[in-house]
């Protein structure tokens, strides 16, 4: 059996005693902290007096305003001379939070993030090139460490610079690729325009991750780039990727559950949901020594995938992120996620890689306009047929959110395009 096999398919006994001895250092480690020395004694819990996971939910919730109010290293457990590396998050929302990793801590994150590549079929003998931004943001480093760790000749590409990205991936032979998914659409449709046979490039594996997508755009980048897709999801919070990661399967994403401990719970109360049902991501680190961080709210919501993988390991798997709890937009009192938006856009042939979503107000009336950028030869058609184009999109549109949005067919160069994570919506009803 190989190396990264052993942990991925211990039984649930074994993974649970294993949780609660993690649980139990990791407390101790925690001591150190004096945000958790002060929680801990606050529920009278302690290394040596914790039983169950169960006592363990006594403690309260970590949240994001926590780590702001901690910045820079107010949140360390060991000194800062044991430190080699902090990453702080892309800052999507919000400040920047910053998370510290002992030397220790970046050897673990490695290895699970190697032990995802493995699942998926990467082996030493692949060529991989990250084409994630590198710097703060744990794509760059973080997949390149599991890489290396897997013994895969790896090019920091980073991010942009496409037809340089085309060029690295011919001339070294890749057959691994890392892309935040927006940009892979990118890559696709570049792809496209040079002529370039995406199934004679040679490139085998993508994984696609750190921002939220949909079964559609995945379909869309395998088409496009000739690849096997798997959806890799991670935070800073929680070292970055190598959190969850789809197998071959691609029927949800396993969570590393001897490294992390889950739960899924109602954002509201606070509560468990079952299994099955969306909720709240809350995140505990079982083997981090620098910065542990216990029972954190990732705002991200998702839901757990009851029963057992086909691919026979044990970990449990979560669904793809349908969103974050703060990009839920609210409309005339309706929810409205992206999410769902770019899943109807997407079922359009004719609709490319990009769109933006436009909250407006005109006086007490909220409207949501959605610009999806079309290829010129759709806009060089006929103003009949571009109409009923529009008709059809608002039509499926209003089905999924259940408003009636103003859709804009727009050329390319309208919609802007991140190279780090996109940008979908704008807000402009404060203004
Ligand atoms: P920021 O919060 O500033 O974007 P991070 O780089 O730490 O900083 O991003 C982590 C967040 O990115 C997650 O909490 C989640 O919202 C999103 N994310 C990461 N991977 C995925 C994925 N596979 N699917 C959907 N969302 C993802
Ligand atoms: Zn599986």
């Amino acid at each position: 059996m190989d190396v990264f096999d052993a942990a991925e398919s211990l039984d649930r006994q074994a993974i649970e005693a294993l949780q609660l001895e993690r649980l139990r250092e990791t407390l101790g480690r925690v001591a150190a902290v004096p945000l958790y020395a002060e929680r801990l004694a606050a529920a009278n819990l302690s290394a040596a007096s914790l039983r169950s996971l169960a006592d363990f939910r006594r403690l309260p919730f970590t949240t994001k305003d926590d780590l702001r109010a901690a910045y820079p290293s107010r949140m360390l457990a060991r000194p800062m001379s044991e430190m080699v590396r902090v990453h702080t998050s892309s800052g999507t929302t919000g400040t920047a939070i910053a998370i510290f990793h002992t030397r220790n801590d970046i050897a673990v994150w490695a290895d699970l993030m190697a032990r995802c590549m493995h699942m998926v079929g990467l082996r030493s003998s692949d060529v991989f090139q990250n084409a994630s931004g590198y710097g703060l943001f744990t794509g760059g480093l973080g997949i390149h460490a599991g890489a290396e760790r897997l013994g895969c000749c790896t090019i920091p590409a980073g991010a942009g610079n496409t037809h340089r990205q085309i060029q690295l991936i011919r001339d070294f032979g890749v057959t691994g690729l890392h892309i935040i998914p927006s940009y892979a659409l990118y890559l696709a449709e570049a792809l496209e325009h040079e002529g370039i046979d995406p199934d004679a490039l040679g490139l085998r594996i993508a994984l696609i991750g750190a921002e939220p997508h949909s079964e559609e755009v995945r379909r869309r980048i395998e088409a496009g780039l000739g690849v096997k897709a798997y959806n890799s999801y991670g935070l800073s919070e929680m070292n970055g990727p190598g959190v969850a990661f789809e197998c071959v399967e691609q029927a949800g994403m396993h969570v590393w559950e001897d490294a992390f401990l889950f739960e899924v719970i109602d954002p509201e109360s606070g509560e468990p949901v079952a299994d099955g049902e969306i909720g709240e991501l809350v995140m505990t680190t079982l083997m981090r020594e620098g910065m542990p961080i216990l029972r954190y709210r990732t705002r991200d919501l998702t839901r757990i995938l009851p029963g057992p993988c086909a691919c026979g390991r044990t970990h449990r798997r979560i669904d793809r992120i349908t969103g974050r709890a703060d990009d839920m937009l609210i409309l005339k009192g309706v929810n409205i996620y992206p999410m769902q938006i770019e899943k109807v856009l997407m079922t359009f042939a004719e609709i490319g890689k990009n769109y933006q979503i436009v909250l407006e107000r005109e006086g007490v009336v909220e409207r949501i306009r959605v610009r999806a950028a079309v290829g010129a030869e759709v806009l060089k058609g006929s103003a009949g047929a571009l109409e009923a184009l529009r008709r059809k999109i608002t039509a499926g549109l209003h089905d999924e959110i259940l408003v009636t949005p103003t859709v804009e067919l727009v050329a390319e160069t309208e919609v802007p395009r991140a190279e780090g994570k996109a940008r979908r919506v704008v807000d402009l009803r404060g203004q």
